[in-house]
């Protein structure tokens, strides 16, 4: 496709985000295709100022789990999974996930379980939802964001019931929210190449749609830096946006770097995205994304230094605390695996930032206002 680039095109993007215009897919791939880096932050942070953005910028103190490491679908992308046969398979019952997660409470007081794992073929349905109930009553004032929209795929497969079924009795057994993972890069084209097991991406835009309608809110992802050209970045970002406009239900857009660590990626050479083509993304995402309030500076994967300099990209949330990431662990990442409290609101504040201690929800819990100790 032939697109206007250069400095007027990017002044014809200027224009529309001064008037708060809804920018297209020329648009997103003039964006896409710029080195002016430092132009597309100052777009990318005039437009979420627009849009009613404030120096806060949000975390949530949370815990990640991952309830087993056996998957069936084997993406080319993941270093993650096993088979049921390798010696580090694990499946953890509910009652062992209970007792991790209480030890872990004595020691942070978190408010949120992220938890996601492998399509494990070997449990059956009552398995998640054993899973879900048991953590609930165990920790009923802690908000369980829980199972990607590939897995609650799964679990109309293991049990015969549709999404919506399947969501209403995670519902009641106490799920909050659903993470954004398992969308990679909508293409077919990518699908193709990087996922070819996994579901089509109409069951992703499906299972969020159903929760979104069930009063569940959910997260959204984009897994970069593989495959994808920059019009398939684009497509992907508007298909979010268009399903934004219909039901409203996302809470944030997270973009994941794509680690090629103990993947077949890394076999032919690849390494990780470079820092210039993270920010750009956070940048075009902001842009893009007109209606979903809060885009992340993911420090799992960009690192905390590149996640401090993203909040001037149009990030205005860094994710959390973490504690125990292992997924892009298992694929290279060499950041830490867990951030305190303490460094979370040093490094925002330094930016110029108000840090702000938040929920799952986006509720405040705690805020750090003055000027930087
Ligand atoms: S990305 Fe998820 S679905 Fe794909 S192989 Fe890894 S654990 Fe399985």
């Amino acid at each position: 496709m032939a697109v206007a680039t250069g400095q007027r095109a990017l002044d014809a993007i200027w224009e529309k985000v001064e008037l708060n215009e809804r920018l297209d897919f020329e648009d997103g791939l003039v964006l896409m295709e710029s080195d002016d880096l430092l132009q597309l932050g100052e777009l990318a942070d005039e437009a979420r100022r627009r849009r009613g953005g404030t120096d806060e910028v949000y975390f949530v103190q949370n815990l990640y789990l991952n309830q087993t490491n056996v998957c069936r679908v084997k993406c080319k992308f993941c270093a993650f999974a096993v088979t049921q046969k390798q010696g580090d398979a694990y499946t953890y019952t509910p009652a062992e996930m209970v007792e991790d997660a209480v030890a872990q409470r004595e020691l942070s007081r978190f408010t949120e379980i992220h938890m996601v794992g492998g399509e494990n073929p070997h449990v059956d349905f009552e398995y998640y939802v054993d899973i879900i109930r048991s953590l609930h009553e165990a920790l009923p004032d802690v908000h369980l964001k829980c199972f990607t929209a590939s897995e609650i795929h799964h679990m109309t497969k293991l049990s015969g019931l549709s999404h919506e079924e399947v969501l209403v009795q995670l519902k009641e057994a106490g799920l909050g929210s659903l993470p954004g993972g398992g969308a990679e890069v909508f293409a077919d084209r990518v699908r193709r190449l990087i996922a070819p097991g996994k579901e089509h991406p109409d069951f992703w835009f499906h299972t969020h749609r159903t929760a979104h309608g069930l009063g569940i809110p959910t997260h959204c992802t984009m897994l970069y830096g593989h495959v994808e050209t920059y019009e398939e970045r684009v497509d992907h970002l508007l298909r979010l946006r268009e399903q934004q406009d219909e039901t409203g239900g996302f809470l944030a857009f997270i973009p994941l770097a794509f680690h090629p660590e103990n993947t077949v990626f890394e076999r032919r050479g690849w390494t990780f995205t470079p820092g210039s083509d993270d920010l750009k993304m956070i940048a075009v995402s902001r842009l893009l994304l007109d209606n979903i309030a809060n885009v992340k500076a993911y420090w799992i994967m960009m690192g905390l230094p590149l996640a401090q300099v993203a909040l001037h990209f149009g990030a205005n949330d860094v994710q959390g605390t973490v504690v125990r990431e292992q997924i892009f662990h298992a694929a290279g990442a060499v950041t830490e695996t867990e951030q305190k409290i303490d460094e979370l609101v040093r490094v925002v504040r330094a930016a110029g930032r108000i840090p702000v201690q938040r929920d799952t929800l986006y509720n405040e819990v705690q805020r750090w206002n003055g000027a930087v100790a």
